[in-house]
């Protein structure tokens, strides 16, 4: 392997997009330039970057849908093989680079700026070709883009080195991954995070035979708690009543920010008797806090999914809307109350 041909010291100009496939971060989409560029990249640049990383993650997540196949590079070729030229023929550095650091397409400009062949490179990691202290101190971009703030990151002089730390590209990745699934205010699941959990326990659900329930859950009144004690004192209210659920709830399930101040809470191997007792202690548990500006209460739908069914998109759907209207049903019966949806 060439290690000599890498420019010991030289820096390149850096960014990089996410690529989401089925809720998560497939990897990211990197463009690289071997001369450092004060500027940074165009916003030409910065779009162009963005549409293809979105485009690649949907066509992955197409590919994907086709069957229940497993990932693997071979697949994802197919789905780089239709961006042709532009990915292949672009002036500019390509890579997209998985979680823990490995490339999984690199373009012909890249090659030549590393000094490596496509195989060569696809043999190493990202990390053996740069500072891993970089990825580090990036975390306030990524987050930015995490919260939909910014859709790339990029990181100007990115310094080339022969031998990369693996444990830190991996532990940077890691959290990466952590910052993409987590709620900044609560620290709770968010809702890109809570579908994914939501599908693969359905999935399960559909291999054991067992029963499960949805919880949609609702603070009442809320925009009058947040009018009356101020915005700040309502968030501090919305990461109480997050701790409280997830204490509450145990072991017994999975609880997420849905949006706004609405929860959903996943509770596997319960059938709809369980799943009401939990819903009835949550309600109490938080409607019992003391240590907030005022009680609040909260009214739950409970959608229960009988063995056998939830294994499709429609059956999933149905699920959610089901525990919706039991919400809806909860609210218009005065609030603070569980009820249970009829299938
Ligand atoms: P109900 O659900 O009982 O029908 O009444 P509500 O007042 O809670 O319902 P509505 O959906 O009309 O309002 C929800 C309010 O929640 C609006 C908004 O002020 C507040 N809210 C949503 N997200 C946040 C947040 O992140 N922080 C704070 N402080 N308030 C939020
Ligand atoms: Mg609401
Ligand atoms: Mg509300």
């Amino acid at each position: 392997m060439p290690t000599s041909s890498i420019p010991a010291g030289a820096f390149w100009a850096y960014i990089a997009a996410p690529v989401w496939v089925k809720e998560r971060i497939y990897g990211t989409l990197a463009f690289m330039d071997a001369r450092p560029r004060p500027e940074g990249f165009g916003s030409g640049e910065v779009e162009f970057l963005e549409m293809m990383a979105t485009a690649l993650g949907r066509v992955v997540e197409r590919d994907l849908a086709e069957r229940d196949r497993p990932l693997t590079e071979k697949r994802l070729d197919t789905a780089a093989r239709l961006f042709g030229t532009a990915f292949d023929q672009a002036p500019i550095g390509m890579a997209l680079v998985a979680p823990d650091g490995r490339f999984l397409k690199v373009n012909r400009a890249l090659c030549r700026i590393c000094g490596y062949d496509e195989t060569e490179l696809l043999a190493i990691d990202f990390q053996q070709i740069t500072d891993p202290d970089h990825l580090q101190s990036d975390l306030a971009l990524l987050r930015a883009v995490l919260r939909g703030e910014r859709t790339d990151y990029r990181i100007e002089k990115r310094h080339i080195r022969k031998n990369g730390r693996r444990t830190e590209v991996e532990q940077a990745n890691h959290r990466l991954e952590r910052l993409a699934a987590t709620d900044p205010l609560t620290g709770l699941a968010n809702r890109r995070a809570f579908m994914a959990q939501f599908e693969n326990a359905l999935d399960r659900h559909a291999a054991t035979g067992r029963s499960l329930c949805l919880l949609l859950i609702d603070i009442d009144h809320f925009k009058a708690f947040n009018d009356r004690f101020g915005h700040p004192a309502g968030d501090a209210t919305l990461s109480r009543v997050a701790a409280a659920m997830t204490g509450s709830l145990g072991e017994n399930g999975i609880v997420a920010r849905h949006g706004g101040e609405e929860f959903a809470v996943l509770l596997p191997e319960t059938d709809p008797e369980a799943g009401y007792a939990l819903a009835e202690r949550l309600r109490c548990d938080i409607a019992r806090l003391r240590d907030l500006p005022a009680p609040v209460t909260i009214s739950i739908g409970l959608g229960p999914c009988p063995p056998g069914s939830g294994q499709d998109d429609i059956a999933r759907a149905e699920l959610i809307a089901l525990a919706d209207r039991a919400l809806y049903a909860a609210k218009a019966a005065g609030r603070n109350r569980v009820v249970t949806a009829r299938r």
